[in-house]
């Protein structure tokens, strides 16, 4: 732990509200800044009291910083202020399009140790939903480095051969256009406050195609699958006002009896081919 990231910690009064867990470990900082690279434009979500973003801006071209919080601002901009290529920017990233971000690139890469709170949020926010083959976001962003909860990381890279039921929407939300690695597991006494659980970065590499074909039913048939975990995939259809659902299942060769989060995205999507045919 840095001694200086600490006291200026310390010194500030942390909002529980909007999520403020300040990165302190200069191990972990100087990792996460380090996917900033000298022609790199980046957007960061969060920067709090500063400390990954005197990296970044070390590190790359621009950095563009969106924040909520005033007090936080201030300190900011007394000590980030004078900096050419960094822009704060008091504002909500639930509410931002990035294309009226001032970025001159076509691709950005995203940084941000965000507030847990908003997690599913921003990623929907960034990413678009599953059947969106073109999305304003996620078009201009070709790399998501993303500090999240280790629980929540381990949902975003499982898949259907995970185990303690991990694989999940967020899974197929997160995958559909990304491939995504956890890169560093971060405990929390790596923050101040320390937050309950620790974290992981997650780094999302963005690719031009969906990993499956979207199908007018993709996005209804991956909510059924995995909104009733308990019950079978025909059952969980059923629930769900699917029709005809035995014949799909038997259509794409799927017992009846698996528990939809034993389905690959691709079988999924497979399904909800079949299933087009009768809803
Ligand atoms: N990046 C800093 C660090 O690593 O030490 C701070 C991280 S802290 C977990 C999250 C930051 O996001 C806080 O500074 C908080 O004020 C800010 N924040 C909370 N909600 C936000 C929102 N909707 N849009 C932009 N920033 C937000």
């Amino acid at each position: 732990m840095s001694l200086n990231y600490i006291l200026r910690a310390k010194k500030f009064k942390a909002k529980k509200s909007l999520g403020q867990n300040f990165l302190i470990d200069e191990k972990i900082i100087d990792f996460i800044s380090s996917n900033a690279k000298k022609d790199d434009e980046i957007l960061e979500i969060g920067p709090g009291l500063g400390f990954v973003t005197e990296q970044l801006i070390e590190n790359s071209s621009k950095v563009v910083a969106l924040e909520i919080d005033r007090d936080a601002i201030n300190i900011l901009n007394k000590n980030l202020g004078d900096k050419e290529n960094f822009h704060l920017i008091e504002q909500d990233i639930l509410k931002t399009n990035i294309n009226d971000l001032p970025f001159t690139k076509d691709k950005i890469k995203v940084i941000a140790n965000i507030p847990y709170y908003i997690t599913s949020p921003i990623l929907v926010h960034l990413l678009g939903e599953i059947d969106e083959l073109s999305h304003k976001n996620r078009s201009r962003i070709s790399e998501i480095i993303l500090m999240v909860q280790l629980e929540v990381a381990n949902r975003i890279v499982a898949n259907e051969n995970s185990q303690n039921k991990e694989y999940g929407q967020l899974s197929i939300l997160s995958q559909m256009y990304c491939d995504v690695e956890i890169i560093k597991k971060v405990p929390k006494n790596c923050f101040s406050p320390a937050p309950k659980v620790d974290s992981a970065l997650v780094k999302f590499t963005i690719n031009e195609k969906p990993k499956v074909e979207i199908t007018r039913l993709l996005k209804r048939t991956v909510k059924a699958i995995f909104m009733a975990r308990r019950k079978n995939v025909k059952n969980s259809l059923l629930n769900a006002g699917f029709i005809e659902v035995e014949k799909a299942l038997e259509n794409t060769g799927i017992d009846k009896m698996t528990r939809g989060e034993k389905l690959s995205l691709e079988k999924i999507q497979q399904l909800s081919v079949a299933l087009e045919e009768f809803n």
